[in-house]
């Protein structure tokens, strides 16, 4: 059925239903927020945002690490009709301030730990009418000054699928060039939840733990979103630590977790996992990036749990398109789920653009009420993903078997072409990472004395692995086809990876460029 409400109506309609059940717990301090307490927060602080000048239409900078306040500031801006542009805690002042040029917000909610990198950005960016501290800093206005301020709420009649009433201006990762601000509108974020409702398993009762970060697109609604609007309890945690995250899946009765490849290599081969009782979690989600079979299947079998679930989908699309139902035992190894309700899908030939069948490798193409309105002030970029038809460009390889289930290959920016063959780095990468001496590893293309693009391997050694470059030769060239062979091997001490998992690629390349200048 078409969503008709805002997203703060579709998330917390049914706020006072759930009343004094735990909406979010402070993972580090213990505090809790009711559903009754979100719900009352979010309309105070949508008074005090209008009452300081945030306007329908505006766009709200919202700078924080996960935390139970974050919500309420997302709902509270939702309701006075302004977009919030989410900007990654760690981002240095330059990175924010380039943030807030593109994306015109005028307005920063931060938090008393980043208001220097808050201010500096804000002064380089220019224009900026407002500061404002989640939680306390000295001698400056926060969230909690409006809370207790009586001021009229406003008023709210938004367009759902207005770019002009947009939601929420999310910044792509950037994995494969300038971040983009991705325009959502309520109906794609709203749409995107009630398609997957179905399929997860959250509700009253279940714990899900925050740990991906809330201002990713994937964090946004598989953490705070869904289970928000589905009754459930969010355990939240600031940043990744494994010990931290152990121990909060133990403490609180953890039934699912949402990661990100690292998140599931390390619980499947951390010796730290086993001190730990993990024994309330019953789903284990990861998307984000390419998941290794063989890894996720240890990981599945460490936990005693039928699978790890995968889901798909990007930025663009408030994110899901393909998602592995909860209740699946044995979902077939690799798959990234099947298509979410009201989506379609096509398969496409990289080189002539033509429908491909079950089975056959091309680029995923995507249509559906989820999708983007476009990059905002990329005229050029927007039509360069989205074709005269309406299909969404994903720039993703994947292939659909006949019963439906998506493979996700790699992407199509990534593929190394060797002497006309082309090689998917996370093909290699998988195979490098089920050898026991390699705890982690990148592949990425470059150039050898010929001319001629070779897959180079960053490998990180597993502690007390003695492992050389030409036995890592050896081993890939062992188990591939001969022009898939790893030529050059390179050792890491971690590989340069963001929040979600996805390899920073452009870093390795940066890397191989300043040594070959060299
Ligand atoms: P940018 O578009 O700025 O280069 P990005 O594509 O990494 O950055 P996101 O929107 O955060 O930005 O990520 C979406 C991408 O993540 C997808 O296009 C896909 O390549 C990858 N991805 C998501 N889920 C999966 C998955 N389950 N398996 C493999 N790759 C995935
Ligand atoms: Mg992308």
């Amino acid at each position: 059925a078409p969503v008709e409400l805002p997203i703060h109506e579709a998330v917390l309609g049914r706020a006072a239903e759930y009343g004094e059940r735990p909406a979010l717990i402070d993972g580090v301090d213990g505090s809790t927020v009711s559903y009754a307490q979100l719900d009352r927060h979010s309309r105070r602080i949508a008074a005090g945002l209008a009452a300081s000048g945030l306007r329908r239409g505006d766009v709200l900078a919202l700078h924080s690490p996960n935390s139970v306040a974050f919500p309420a500031v997302f709902y509270a801006a939702s309701r006075c009709g302004a977009a919030v542009t989410t900007i990654h805690p760690l981002a240095t002042e330059e990175e924010f301030a380039t943030q807030l040029r593109d994306s015109g917000a005028r307005r920063i909610v931060t938090v008393a730990a980043l208001l220097e990198t808050a201010r500096g950005a804000a002064r380089k960016a220019g224009g900026i009418a407002d500061i404002l501290v989640c939680d306390r800093a000295e001698g400056h206005r926060s969230i909690g000054d409006l809370l207790a301020a009586d001021a009229p709420e406003p008023p709210a009649a938004l367009d759902l699928d207005a770019t002009t009433d947009l939601a929420a201006l999310p910044y792509s990762s950037g994995t494969t060039g300038t971040p983009k601000g991705v325009m959502l509108t309520h109906r794609s974020i709203a749409t995107n939840l009630a398609q997957l409702a179905p399929l997860m398993s959250n509700g009253p009762g279940d714990r899900i733990l925050a740990v991906l970060p809330f201002f990713h697109i994937y964090g946004l609604t598989a953490l705070m979103n869904a289970p928000l609007r589905n009754g459930a309890t969010v355990v939240v945690l600031p940043r990744f630590d494994l010990r931290q995250f152990l121990a909060a899946i133990a403490d609180h009765r953890i039934t699912e977790v949402y990661a990100a490849p690292p998140i599931v290599l390390a619980l499947a081969k951390h010796p730290m996992v086993d001190d730990y009782d993990l024994s309330s979690l019953r789903h284990l989600v990861c998307a984000a990036a390419p998941l290794d079979d063989g890894l996720a299947a240890a990981c599945a079998r460490r936990l005693g749990l039928p699978a790890v679930l995968q889901a798909y989908g990007m930025t663009e699309l408030s994110p899901a398109t393909h998602m592995v139902p909860a209740s699946a035992t044995a979902p077939p190894p690799g798959a990234v789920g099947t298509l979410l309700p009201n989506t379609r899908m096509r398969i496409v030939s990289l080189e002539t653009g033509a429908d491909l069948g079950p089975g056959e490798s091309g680029e995923i193409l995507i249509q559906g009420p989820q999708m983007m309105k476009g990059y905002l002030g990329r005229p050029a970029e927007t039509d360069a993903v989205i074709d005269p038809e309406g299909w969404l460009h994903t720039g993703d390889i994947g292939r659909a078997d006949a019963d439906g289930w998506l493979y996700v290959v790699d992407r199509v920016k990534e593929l190394i072409k060797y002497k006309g063959y082309q090689v998917a780095p996370a093909d290699l990468e998988a195979l490098l990472l089920a050898h026991e001496g390699i705890a982690d590893a990148a592949v990425i293309g470059v150039t050898d004395e010929d001319g001629n693009e070779v897959p180079k391997a960053f490998v990180v050694r597993r502690q007390g692995a003695e492992l050389t470059a030409d036995e890592v030769i050896a081993y890939v060239a062992g188990r591939v086809a001969p022009y898939k062979k790893v030529r050059r091997v390179e050792f890491l001490d971690s590989v340069p990876r963001a929040t979600t998992g996805k390899i920073l690629r452009r870093e390795l390349r940066a890397r191989e460029r300043s040594s070959t200048a060299r």
